[in-house]
Protein backbone atom coordinates (compact mmCIF):
# COMPACT_ATOMS: atom_id res chain seq x y z
CA UNK A 1 0.00 0.00 0.00
CA UNK A 2 1.22 3.30 -0.70
CA UNK A 3 -0.06 6.39 0.89
CA UNK A 4 0.86 10.45 -0.46
CA UNK A 5 0.84 13.64 1.28
CA UNK A 6 1.42 16.70 -0.99
CA UNK A 7 0.69 20.70 0.26
CA UNK A 8 -2.10 19.75 -2.36
CA UNK A 9 -4.02 17.43 -3.76
CA UNK A 10 -5.94 17.81 -7.17
CA UNK A 11 -8.52 15.36 -7.90
CA UNK A 12 -9.87 17.09 -11.01
CA UNK A 13 -13.46 16.19 -10.56
CA UNK A 14 -13.28 18.22 -7.16
CA UNK A 15 -11.71 21.51 -5.64
CA UNK A 16 -7.82 20.97 -4.89
CA UNK A 17 -7.39 19.55 -1.26
CA UNK A 18 -5.00 22.26 0.61
CA UNK A 19 -2.63 19.16 2.84
CA UNK A 20 -4.26 16.41 1.05
CA UNK A 21 -3.43 12.74 0.92
CA UNK A 22 -3.96 9.71 -1.31
CA UNK A 23 -4.15 6.39 -0.32
CA UNK A 24 -3.44 3.46 -2.48
CA UNK A 25 -5.03 -0.16 -1.73
CA UNK A 26 -2.58 -3.12 -2.80
CA UNK A 27 -4.30 -3.34 -6.14
CA UNK A 28 -3.39 -0.33 -7.46
CA UNK A 29 -6.53 1.72 -7.02
CA UNK A 30 -7.27 4.89 -4.76
CA UNK A 31 -9.06 3.38 -1.94
CA UNK A 32 -9.52 6.69 -0.01
CA UNK A 33 -8.62 10.80 -0.88
CA UNK A 34 -9.12 14.05 1.10
CA UNK A 35 -7.31 16.59 3.72
CA UNK A 36 -4.59 14.43 5.52
CA UNK A 37 -6.00 14.34 8.85
CA UNK A 38 -8.99 12.37 7.17
CA UNK A 39 -7.17 9.77 4.80
CA UNK A 40 -6.12 6.50 7.23
CA UNK A 41 -2.27 5.62 7.71
CA UNK A 42 -2.72 1.61 7.64
CA UNK A 43 0.43 -0.19 9.41
CA UNK A 44 3.32 -0.85 7.12
CA UNK A 45 1.97 1.12 4.22
CA UNK A 46 4.50 2.98 2.62
CA UNK A 47 4.02 6.93 3.15
CA UNK A 48 5.67 9.39 1.07
CA UNK A 49 5.17 13.23 1.77
CA UNK A 50 5.81 16.14 -0.47
CA UNK A 51 5.25 19.46 1.43
CA UNK A 52 6.06 21.87 -1.30
CA UNK A 53 4.61 19.70 -4.18
CA UNK A 54 1.02 19.28 -5.79
CA UNK A 55 -0.33 15.94 -6.24
CA UNK A 56 -2.18 15.41 -9.49
CA UNK A 57 -4.10 12.81 -11.96
CA UNK A 58 -1.17 11.24 -13.97
CA UNK A 59 -1.25 13.22 -16.85
CA UNK A 60 -2.53 11.39 -20.32
CA UNK A 61 -0.63 12.05 -23.82
CA UNK A 62 -2.66 11.32 -26.49
CA UNK A 63 -0.19 11.56 -29.08
CA UNK A 64 3.24 10.27 -29.40
CA UNK A 65 5.57 8.32 -31.58
CA UNK A 66 7.57 6.64 -29.08
CA UNK A 67 9.76 4.52 -31.23
CA UNK A 68 11.14 7.26 -32.93
CA UNK A 69 12.53 8.53 -28.99
CA UNK A 70 16.00 7.82 -30.80
CA UNK A 71 15.53 10.16 -33.77
CA UNK A 72 14.92 13.60 -31.55
CA UNK A 73 17.01 16.33 -33.25
CA UNK A 74 17.81 14.20 -36.28
CA UNK A 75 15.27 15.67 -38.87
CA UNK A 76 15.55 19.51 -39.73
CA UNK A 77 14.03 19.46 -42.56
CA UNK A 78 11.63 22.75 -42.74
CA UNK A 79 9.42 21.48 -45.79
CA UNK A 80 6.85 19.05 -44.80
CA UNK A 81 6.78 16.98 -47.17
CA UNK A 82 10.62 16.57 -47.11
CA UNK A 83 10.39 16.08 -43.67
CA UNK A 84 7.69 13.16 -44.15
CA UNK A 85 10.31 11.51 -46.44
CA UNK A 86 13.22 12.21 -44.18
CA UNK A 87 11.26 10.45 -41.12
CA UNK A 88 11.12 7.71 -43.45
CA UNK A 89 14.47 7.46 -44.79
CA UNK A 90 15.87 7.80 -40.88
CA UNK A 91 13.23 4.76 -39.96
CA UNK A 92 14.50 2.66 -42.79
CA UNK A 93 18.13 2.90 -41.42
CA UNK A 94 16.53 1.98 -37.52
CA UNK A 95 17.18 -1.48 -37.24
CA UNK A 96 14.97 -3.51 -35.04
CA UNK A 97 16.68 -3.23 -31.32
CA UNK A 98 16.87 0.51 -31.69
CA UNK A 99 13.44 0.72 -32.23
CA UNK A 100 12.87 -1.44 -29.23
CA UNK A 101 15.44 0.89 -27.46
CA UNK A 102 13.95 3.92 -28.09
CA UNK A 103 10.47 3.16 -27.60
CA UNK A 104 11.54 1.74 -23.56
CA UNK A 105 13.27 5.28 -23.34
CA UNK A 106 10.39 7.20 -24.64
CA UNK A 107 8.03 5.32 -21.74
CA UNK A 108 10.62 6.25 -19.25
CA UNK A 109 11.06 9.69 -21.13
CA UNK A 110 6.94 9.85 -20.47
CA UNK A 111 6.98 8.66 -16.59
CA UNK A 112 9.75 11.40 -15.68
CA UNK A 113 7.50 14.30 -17.53
CA UNK A 114 4.58 12.97 -15.40
CA UNK A 115 2.50 10.68 -18.00
CA UNK A 116 0.61 7.65 -16.86
CA UNK A 117 -0.70 7.08 -20.18
CA UNK A 118 0.02 7.31 -23.56
CA UNK A 119 -2.19 6.96 -27.35
CA UNK A 120 0.81 6.06 -29.35
CA UNK A 121 1.14 5.44 -33.47
CA UNK A 122 4.19 3.03 -34.69
CA UNK A 123 5.37 0.38 -36.92
CA UNK A 124 7.12 -1.59 -35.66
CA UNK A 125 5.28 -2.97 -32.75
CA UNK A 126 8.20 -1.83 -29.99
CA UNK A 127 5.74 0.83 -28.33
CA UNK A 128 3.34 -2.30 -27.11
CA UNK A 129 6.60 -4.74 -26.69
CA UNK A 130 7.94 -2.03 -24.19
CA UNK A 131 4.41 -0.83 -22.44
CA UNK A 132 3.72 -4.58 -21.63
CA UNK A 133 7.24 -5.37 -20.34
CA UNK A 134 8.03 -1.85 -18.20
CA UNK A 135 4.22 -2.57 -17.27
CA UNK A 136 3.24 0.73 -17.95
CA UNK A 137 -0.06 2.44 -19.00
CA UNK A 138 -1.10 2.86 -23.13
CA UNK A 139 -2.63 2.19 -25.95
CA UNK A 140 -0.51 1.52 -29.07
CA UNK A 141 -2.08 1.71 -33.13
CA UNK A 142 -0.64 -0.31 -35.35
CA UNK A 143 0.19 1.70 -38.52
CA UNK A 144 -0.35 0.55 -42.06
CA UNK A 145 0.22 1.99 -45.23
CA UNK A 146 -0.22 1.97 -48.70
CA UNK A 147 -0.83 4.97 -51.42
CA UNK A 148 -0.98 2.32 -54.67
CA UNK A 149 -5.03 1.11 -54.40
CA UNK A 150 -3.15 -2.34 -55.76
CA UNK A 151 -1.08 -2.81 -52.77
CA UNK A 152 -4.13 -2.75 -50.20
CA UNK A 153 -4.32 -6.54 -49.98
CA UNK A 154 -0.48 -6.77 -49.35
CA UNK A 155 -0.95 -3.94 -46.55
CA UNK A 156 -4.00 -5.89 -45.64
CA UNK A 157 -2.40 -8.90 -44.97
CA UNK A 158 0.87 -7.29 -42.95
CA UNK A 159 -1.64 -5.36 -40.89
CA UNK A 160 -3.24 -8.34 -39.59
CA UNK A 161 0.08 -10.67 -39.01
CA UNK A 162 1.52 -7.37 -36.98
CA UNK A 163 -1.84 -7.51 -35.04
CA UNK A 164 -1.69 -11.34 -34.78
CA UNK A 165 1.95 -11.26 -33.17
CA UNK A 166 0.96 -7.98 -30.73
CA UNK A 167 -2.45 -9.55 -29.60
CA UNK A 168 -1.05 -11.88 -27.10
CA UNK A 169 0.73 -8.32 -25.21
CA UNK A 170 -2.85 -7.06 -25.01
CA UNK A 171 -3.75 -6.22 -21.39
CA UNK A 172 -6.19 -3.87 -19.90
CA UNK A 173 -3.10 -1.73 -19.20
CA UNK A 174 -1.76 -2.10 -22.67
CA UNK A 175 -4.14 -2.01 -25.17
CA UNK A 176 -3.68 -2.18 -29.09
CA UNK A 177 -5.48 -0.48 -32.27
CA UNK A 178 -4.92 -0.17 -35.68
CA UNK A 179 -3.67 3.37 -37.87
CA UNK A 180 -4.01 4.12 -40.99
CA UNK A 181 -1.43 6.21 -41.55
CA UNK A 182 -2.24 9.48 -42.97
CA UNK A 183 -4.33 10.18 -46.59
CA UNK A 184 -1.34 10.70 -48.15
CA UNK A 185 -0.19 7.15 -47.33
CA UNK A 186 -3.47 5.24 -47.82
CA UNK A 187 -5.77 4.76 -50.50
CA UNK A 188 -9.49 4.78 -50.44
CA UNK A 189 -9.65 1.06 -50.68
CA UNK A 190 -7.00 0.30 -48.13
CA UNK A 191 -8.90 3.16 -45.92
CA UNK A 192 -12.29 1.21 -45.55
CA UNK A 193 -10.77 -2.25 -45.56
CA UNK A 194 -8.80 -1.27 -42.41
CA UNK A 195 -12.12 0.94 -41.06
CA UNK A 196 -13.63 -2.87 -41.73
CA UNK A 197 -11.04 -4.83 -40.04
CA UNK A 198 -11.39 -2.52 -36.81
CA UNK A 199 -14.41 -3.14 -36.53
CA UNK A 200 -14.55 -6.89 -36.82
CA UNK A 201 -11.84 -7.37 -34.41
CA UNK A 202 -13.21 -4.86 -31.97
CA UNK A 203 -10.17 -2.72 -32.21
CA UNK A 204 -9.97 1.17 -32.09
CA UNK A 205 -8.62 3.60 -34.82
CA UNK A 206 -6.04 6.45 -34.73
CA UNK A 207 -5.74 8.68 -37.90
CA UNK A 208 -3.74 11.16 -38.43
CA UNK A 209 -6.09 13.88 -40.12
CA UNK A 210 -6.13 16.96 -41.64
CA UNK A 211 -2.82 18.36 -40.18
CA UNK A 212 -1.26 20.32 -43.32
CA UNK A 213 -2.28 22.25 -46.07
CA UNK A 214 -0.41 19.76 -48.45
CA UNK A 215 -3.13 17.60 -47.41
CA UNK A 216 -5.84 19.44 -47.69
CA UNK A 217 -4.57 20.24 -51.41
CA UNK A 218 -3.89 16.78 -52.48
CA UNK A 219 -7.84 15.09 -51.28
CA UNK A 220 -9.61 18.59 -52.59
CA UNK A 221 -8.25 19.26 -55.57
CA UNK A 222 -5.74 16.18 -56.51
CA UNK A 223 -3.11 18.89 -56.45
CA UNK A 224 0.10 19.67 -54.94
CA UNK A 225 3.47 18.41 -53.54
CA UNK A 226 1.82 15.15 -52.29
CA UNK A 227 0.15 14.75 -55.34
CA UNK A 228 3.46 15.11 -57.54
CA UNK A 229 5.33 12.56 -55.43
CA UNK A 230 2.37 9.87 -55.96
CA UNK A 231 1.71 10.33 -59.86
CA UNK A 232 5.33 10.07 -59.70
CA UNK A 233 5.12 7.01 -58.23
CA UNK A 234 2.48 6.11 -61.26
CA UNK A 235 -0.38 6.67 -58.72
CA UNK A 236 -3.65 7.97 -59.96
CA UNK A 237 -4.64 10.81 -58.07
CA UNK A 238 -8.05 12.32 -58.69
CA UNK A 239 -9.58 15.65 -57.14
CA UNK A 240 -12.28 15.45 -54.57
CA UNK A 241 -13.64 17.98 -53.71
CA UNK A 242 -13.69 17.49 -50.09
CA UNK A 243 -12.12 17.91 -47.05
CA UNK A 244 -9.88 15.52 -44.93
CA UNK A 245 -12.18 15.18 -42.81
CA UNK A 246 -15.21 14.66 -45.01
CA UNK A 247 -12.71 12.25 -47.15
CA UNK A 248 -12.24 9.79 -43.83
CA UNK A 249 -16.27 10.27 -43.06
CA UNK A 250 -17.45 9.35 -46.82
CA UNK A 251 -15.06 6.28 -45.95
CA UNK A 252 -16.30 5.10 -43.27
CA UNK A 253 -13.09 5.34 -40.79
CA UNK A 254 -14.70 8.31 -38.88
CA UNK A 255 -18.13 7.48 -38.58
CA UNK A 256 -20.55 6.83 -34.75
CA UNK A 257 -19.83 3.32 -33.69
CA UNK A 258 -16.40 3.17 -34.50
CA UNK A 259 -13.49 4.73 -31.72
CA UNK A 260 -11.81 7.03 -33.97
CA UNK A 261 -8.50 9.29 -32.44
CA UNK A 262 -8.17 12.17 -35.01
CA UNK A 263 -4.79 13.22 -34.86
CA UNK A 264 -4.18 17.38 -35.41
CA UNK A 265 -7.47 18.53 -37.32
CA UNK A 266 -5.91 21.74 -38.06
CA UNK A 267 -7.16 22.38 -41.56
CA UNK A 268 -11.00 22.01 -40.32
CA UNK A 269 -14.25 24.28 -41.05
CA UNK A 270 -16.88 24.91 -38.88
CA UNK A 271 -18.79 22.09 -40.71
CA UNK A 272 -15.35 19.33 -40.16
CA UNK A 273 -15.74 20.20 -36.89
CA UNK A 274 -19.67 18.95 -36.54
CA UNK A 275 -18.86 15.92 -38.68
CA UNK A 276 -15.93 15.10 -35.93
CA UNK A 277 -18.66 15.59 -33.27
CA UNK A 278 -21.34 13.99 -34.68
CA UNK A 279 -19.12 10.47 -35.82
CA UNK A 280 -18.04 10.87 -31.82
CA UNK A 281 -13.97 11.57 -32.84
CA UNK A 282 -11.91 12.49 -30.28
CA UNK A 283 -9.19 14.68 -31.20
CA UNK A 284 -5.24 14.67 -30.28
CA UNK A 285 -4.58 18.64 -30.23
CA UNK A 286 -1.05 18.62 -31.09
CA UNK A 287 -0.10 22.63 -30.73
CA UNK A 288 3.75 23.03 -30.26
CA UNK A 289 4.16 19.99 -33.28
CA UNK A 290 1.35 22.29 -35.07
CA UNK A 291 3.63 25.01 -34.89
CA UNK A 292 6.73 23.37 -35.50
CA UNK A 293 5.72 22.65 -39.00
CA UNK A 294 4.02 25.44 -39.74
CA UNK A 295 0.78 24.07 -39.82
CA UNK A 296 -1.18 26.91 -38.41
CA UNK A 297 -3.32 26.10 -34.92
CA UNK A 298 -6.51 23.74 -34.34
CA UNK A 299 -9.39 25.59 -33.50
CA UNK A 300 -9.51 24.13 -29.88
CA UNK A 301 -12.70 26.81 -28.87
CA UNK A 302 -14.55 25.69 -31.59
CA UNK A 303 -14.32 22.22 -31.10
CA UNK A 304 -14.75 22.15 -27.34
CA UNK A 305 -17.95 24.53 -27.65
CA UNK A 306 -19.03 22.18 -30.08
CA UNK A 307 -18.48 19.17 -27.66
CA UNK A 308 -16.08 17.27 -29.35
CA UNK A 309 -13.60 15.26 -26.83
CA UNK A 310 -10.03 16.75 -27.53
CA UNK A 311 -6.93 15.69 -25.12
CA UNK A 312 -3.42 16.95 -25.98
CA UNK A 313 -0.49 15.02 -27.38
CA UNK A 314 3.18 16.00 -28.01
CA UNK A 315 3.31 14.14 -31.26
CA UNK A 316 7.10 12.72 -31.62
CA UNK A 317 10.19 14.03 -30.52
CA UNK A 318 11.37 15.08 -33.79
CA UNK A 319 8.94 17.56 -33.86
CA UNK A 320 8.68 18.70 -31.20
CA UNK A 321 11.85 17.60 -28.83
CA UNK A 322 9.98 16.08 -25.90
CA UNK A 323 7.25 14.91 -23.65
CA UNK A 324 6.21 17.90 -22.03
CA UNK A 325 2.60 17.90 -21.91
CA UNK A 326 2.51 20.96 -19.73
CA UNK A 327 4.17 23.01 -22.15
CA UNK A 328 1.52 22.23 -25.50
CA UNK A 329 -1.32 23.41 -22.71
CA UNK A 330 1.18 27.09 -22.43
CA UNK A 331 1.56 26.86 -26.27
CA UNK A 332 -2.36 26.63 -26.16
CA UNK A 333 -2.79 29.33 -23.40
CA UNK A 334 -4.14 27.63 -21.18
CA UNK A 335 -3.24 27.28 -17.47
CA UNK A 336 -3.84 25.96 -14.05
CA UNK A 337 -6.81 23.57 -13.07
CA UNK A 338 -8.17 24.09 -16.85
CA UNK A 339 -4.68 23.35 -18.41
CA UNK A 340 -4.36 20.18 -15.57
CA UNK A 341 -8.07 19.52 -16.55
CA UNK A 342 -7.15 19.03 -20.45
CA UNK A 343 -3.83 17.54 -19.74
CA UNK A 344 -5.52 14.86 -17.59
CA UNK A 345 -9.80 13.60 -17.36
CA UNK A 346 -10.24 15.28 -20.50
CA UNK A 347 -6.98 13.11 -22.53
CA UNK A 348 -8.69 10.09 -20.71
CA UNK A 349 -12.66 10.58 -22.30
CA UNK A 350 -11.04 11.16 -25.51
CA UNK A 351 -9.07 7.74 -25.28
CA UNK A 352 -12.40 6.10 -23.51
CA UNK A 353 -10.34 5.37 -20.29
CA UNK A 354 -11.96 8.34 -18.15
CA UNK A 355 -14.32 5.54 -16.06
CA UNK A 356 -10.50 4.32 -14.98
CA UNK A 357 -8.11 7.20 -14.95
CA UNK A 358 -7.81 10.81 -15.78
CA UNK A 359 -9.15 12.22 -11.99
CA UNK A 360 -8.79 11.16 -7.89
CA UNK A 361 -11.27 9.58 -7.01
CA UNK A 362 -12.44 6.31 -4.80
CA UNK A 363 -11.85 3.44 -6.82
CA UNK A 364 -10.26 4.99 -9.57
CA UNK A 365 -6.69 3.04 -10.97
CA UNK A 366 -4.24 4.74 -8.90
CA UNK A 367 -2.42 6.91 -11.74
CA UNK A 368 -0.55 9.75 -10.17
CA UNK A 369 1.98 12.69 -10.97
CA UNK A 370 3.68 14.64 -8.01
CA UNK A 371 4.79 18.09 -9.39
CA UNK A 372 6.66 21.15 -7.44
CA UNK A 373 3.82 23.38 -6.68
CA UNK A 374 4.85 25.98 -9.47
CA UNK A 375 3.27 23.66 -11.67
CA UNK A 376 0.04 25.19 -11.34
CA UNK A 377 0.61 28.96 -11.09
CA UNK A 378 3.37 29.54 -13.51
CA UNK A 379 3.42 29.47 -17.03
CA UNK A 380 6.44 28.29 -17.90
CA UNK A 381 5.69 25.29 -15.34
CA UNK A 382 8.69 22.67 -15.05
CA UNK A 383 8.55 19.66 -16.87
CA UNK A 384 10.18 16.82 -14.36
CA UNK A 385 7.90 14.64 -11.56
CA UNK A 386 9.05 14.20 -8.10
CA UNK A 387 6.81 11.30 -8.50
CA UNK A 388 4.90 9.40 -11.15
CA UNK A 389 2.40 6.22 -10.17
CA UNK A 390 1.28 3.85 -12.45
CA UNK A 391 -1.99 1.72 -11.23
CA UNK A 392 -0.20 1.87 -7.10
CA UNK A 393 3.40 1.11 -8.20
CA UNK A 394 5.88 4.37 -7.91
CA UNK A 395 7.25 4.16 -11.18
CA UNK A 396 9.41 7.35 -11.29
CA UNK A 397 11.14 8.92 -8.63
CA UNK A 398 12.94 12.70 -9.05
CA UNK A 399 16.60 12.41 -7.41
CA UNK A 400 18.51 15.83 -7.48
CA UNK A 401 21.50 15.23 -8.78
CA UNK A 402 24.22 15.96 -5.84
ZN1 LIG B 1 2.06 11.96 -35.36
Amino acid sequence: MLRLRARSVHPVTAPPIHDGAVLVDVGGRIAAIGPNSQVPTPPEVEALEFPAAVLVPGLVNCHTHLELTHLAGRNAERDFVQWIRAIRTLKDATPPAEFSRAAEQGVRDCWAAGVTCVADTGSSGSPLEALARLGARGIYYQEVFGPDPAQCAASVAELTAAVERLRPLVSRRARLGVSPHAPYTVSEPLYRAVAEFARGAGLPLAVHLAESREETQLVADGAGPFAEALRARGIRVAARGRSPVEHLVQLGVVQPGTACLCIHCVQVDQRDVELLRDAGAAIAHCPRSNRAHGHGTAPLGAFRRAGVKVGFGTDSVVSTGDVDLWSEATAAGLGGEEALRMLTLEGARALGHDAEIGSLEVGKQADLAVFPSTALSRLLPPSAALLTVVAGRVVHRYIQAP
